[in-house]
């Protein structure tokens, strides 16, 4: 270590994107960010556990078991929906340490023809994540395959959860200039440092595949946008199968302006540019996007709603107080810290930021939580 910071070395991922802008030219951001995070050898989510507070952050499953409790609820709840099939698959996006799935799971044994119809499936990239998954869930006892990616699952009746998963796939982003929109991209700038630029040209025609929510954009507005394929397979694997997606993150209710890339380490904000692959690189998620996406496929779309409101309609109050019944009088405040953080309004709490939204044929009709 003292070697390398003597000899002034880059880390090796920086040295990698260096070399890359070199030859190649600017980067564009989505390219930053996908090596940042899922880089074979170097990339954030590959080498490390980022989860928990000894780590980067801390998502809602990690905060209480209620999350994950009331997410297998509702899944019981779809599964039954669904007419109870015989078999279904249980898919995770980007499942972190496996926490949300192991107290949804034991909140299902209090619905033993679901419990038992389940075939988990998890869509997972990092090896150590999948690792921790996997001691997690042995005790479960219900059979698990993990896949890099959702089309690898094979087609059937499924219900499909992701948490602070699409936040965490590259955005790409655009810039209003004189002349039109350009791409956001990275350069190495004259003091050798990675920085923002703009790409040389408008990109062609960009103001016409634009949202109407956005409106006249001004010089300097940001507009972000992620590759569809992920919600589009969803929306066709809900349709198809059938099934029922669930997905949870922080984002905004309609496409709009703003640059909200942003990196967080220990718990901290840090500039993106400054350590690639040290911290977790994430953009807020665009919910009328998701929705578009999956609606193109011909799956109904509910919500979406803040996470505050969707937890309550869940029954998160009821079963707070249940757990406060069950635990020593000195573990009673952390519930309550917990529940305050998972449904509250304020600027700290995830009620607000965090929304729910659900696709679904449209002949299920409404899913738990997104009644109107
Ligand atoms: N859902 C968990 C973890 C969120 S962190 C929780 O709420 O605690 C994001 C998760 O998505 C991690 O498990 C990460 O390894 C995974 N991930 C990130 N990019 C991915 C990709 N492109 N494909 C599959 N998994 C990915």
């Amino acid at each position: 270590m003292a070697d390398n910071l003597m000899a002034d070395k880059k880390p090796p991922l920086e040295a990698e994107i260096r070399r890359r802008i070199t030859i190649a030219g600017p980067m564009p951001v989505a390219q930053f960010m996908y090596l940042c995070l899922t880089h074979a050898e170097h990339g954030y989510y590959m080498v490390r556990d980022p989860l928990g507070t000894a780590g980067d952050f801390t998502t809602s499953p990690e905060i209480s078991q209620m999350f994950g409790e009331l997410i297998g609820l509702w899944a019981a709840a779809v599964w039954k929906q669904m007419d109870s099939p015989q078999h279904v698959r249980l898919i995770e996006l980007g499942p972190g340490r496996g926490t949300m799935m192991l107290d949804a799971l034991r909140a299902a044994k209090s619905m033993p023809g679901f419990r038992n119809a389940i075939e988990l499936h998890l869509v997972e990239i990092s090896p150590v994540l999948e690792q921790r998954q996997r001691q997690n869930l042995e005790s479960s006892e219900i059979p698990v395959t993990w896949h890099k990616s959702l089309d690898e699952v094979p087609p059937g009746p499924s219900i499909i959860l992701a948490n602070e998963f699409f936040d965490a796939l590259p955005v790409q982003q655009a810039v209003m200039c004189a002349d039109g929109w350009h791409e956001r991209v990275i350069k190495i700038d004259e003091n050798e440092r990675l920085a923002f630029t703009n790409g040389r040209d408008p990109i062609p025609l960009f103001d016409q595949m634009l949202p109407d929510s956005i409106g006249r954009a001004r010089i300097g507005d940001i507009f972000e946008w992620r590759a569809d394929q992920i919600a589009l397979e969803i929306g066709r694997r809900v349709v198809r199968s059938p099934g029922a997606a669930l997905i949870l993150d922080y984002g905004h209710l309609q496409s709009s302006i703003g640059d909200t890339l942003q990196a967080v380490g220990g718990h901290q904000f840090a500039k993106p540019l400054t350590t690639p692959g040290q911290f977790d690189l994430t953009a807020h998620v665009d919910f009328q996007a998701l929705a578009e996406a999956a609606a193109s496929m011909d799956a109904a779309i509910h919500g979406p709603i803040e996470q505050g409101e969707f937890l309550r309609r869940l029954g998160i109050e009821t079963r707070a107080k249940a757990l406060k019944g069950a635990v020593p009088a000195e573990r009673i405040a952390e519930i309550e810290l917990a529940f305050k953080r998972l449904t509250s309004q304020d600027r700290t709490g995830m009620g607000r930021l965090f929304k729910a939204i659900g696709f679904a044929p449209v002949r299920f009709g409404p899913l738990p939580g997104f009644e109107p």
